[in-house]
């Protein structure tokens, strides 16, 4: 089954055409972060502006380069929230339009479930996701973990209670006057720098719940009180890192054991993290359950916002049309 997939939830307009929910069979994207980069984070208006140039000529290019028809395409598939709802009306009236003209099936996606399904791109059937699993999913937007009994059945077994992940790197990344998106340069900066020079707080939140406000007010405190140009940036940088990093691993894990559920899957902008990837083994080593567990991450390229992770949720929990703002149960 080929499916169209279509991604305009935020700043990256990208397009994909997607065999059976794994082999790409032909992707473009059309990244805005050199747009948003000056403002230091995405500027709603600009976004829907931008989507608005390049949703035509990416669907059609994508087509062209896979050497298809439309008569090809058994099935769209477009993100349907949660997202920017300027933006995200780019794509789902682009969608609507093709499936309407050329008599396609339509279906609507959860962002966060295509998240999820980017770990099947370009894996072997024995890497596929298999239900059910715990899942940390870390991007701009979301931090939580999920039980994921099926598609249709996920709990949230904890949430961020203020900012995402992806939000602390980015605003961090700022004070350090590094460029948006802020993860990979914390993640590159440090590499060089000592991890254990700076002693920043952890919040005291529910079981599985983050909270990720006061690492980065304690960070911008730091800064203030002894003056940017006098601190080890590179050190700031490994211990905000080791912070973060920490704090998803130990509960992701603490999760997985206390559900009894050792396959683990990580997804979403922050999963492309090294040092978080490490420290989930490492925590899992540490509790004893490093032997159990079977940890599956997408290919670094398909963890931030991508068509093809659309087009294979498309394929494997495809949803009929109709409002989807991304709400599942929280865990009792
Ligand atoms: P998404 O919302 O899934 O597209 O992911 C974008 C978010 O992921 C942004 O907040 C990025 O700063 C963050 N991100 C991307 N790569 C990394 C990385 N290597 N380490 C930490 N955060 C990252
Ligand atoms: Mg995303």
């Amino acid at each position: 089954m080929l499916v169209l997939g279509i991604e305009s939830s935020c700043d990256e307009t990208s397009v994909a055409i997607v065999e059976n929910g794994h082999k790409i069979i032909s992707e473009l994207t059309h990244s805005q972060i050199a747009t948003h980069q000056v403002y230091g984070g995405v500027v709603p208006e600009i976004a829907a502006r931008e989507h608005v140039l390049h949703i035509d000529h990416l669907i059609w290019s994508c087509l062209k380069n896979a050497n298809l028809n439309w008569s090809d395409i058994n099935r769209i598939a477009v993100v349907n929230g949660p997202g920017l709802v300027s933006s995200l009306l780019v794509g789902i009236n682009a969608a609507k339009t093709l499936s309407w003209a050329l008599n396609i099936e339509l279906v609507s996606i959860n962002h966060l479930k295509a998240h999820i399904c980017a770990n099947n791109l370009n894996k072997n059937p024995k890497d596929f996701l298999q239900e059910s699993f715990i899942c940390l999913l870390a991007s701009g937007g979301h931090t939580q973990i999920l039980q994921i009994n099926n598609y249709q059945d996920i709990k949230i077994l904890g949430q961020t209670i203020d900012d995402s992940a992806g939000e602390a790197f980015d605003k961090v990344a700022r004070m350090l006057n590094l460029p948006y998106p802020g993860g990979p340069h914390i993640e590159t900066l440090a590499k060089t720098g000592n991890k254990t020079i700076f002693k920043l707080p952890r919040a005291k939140v529910g079981e599985f719940d983050f909270s990720f406000s006061g690492l980065k007010t304690a960070v911008l405190r730091l800064i203030e009180k002894t003056g940017l140009e006098n601190l080890n940036k590179a050190d700031l940088a490994a211990s905000f890192q080791e912070a973060v990093c920490h704090e998803l691993a130990d509960k992701l894990i603490k999760a997985s054991l206390k559900n009894n559920c050792f396959d683990i899957v990580i997804a979403g902008g922050v999963s492309a993290n090294q040092r978080l990837r490490e420290l989930i083994s490492e925590k899992a080593n540490e509790l004893n359950i490093g032997q159990k567990i079977n940890i599956k991450a997408p290919f670094l390229n398909y963890c931030t916002d991508n068509g093809a992770m659309v087009a294979a949720a498309g394929y494997l929990c495809p949803e009929s049309f109709g409002l989807d703002f991304g709400v599942y149960s929280r865990a009792k």
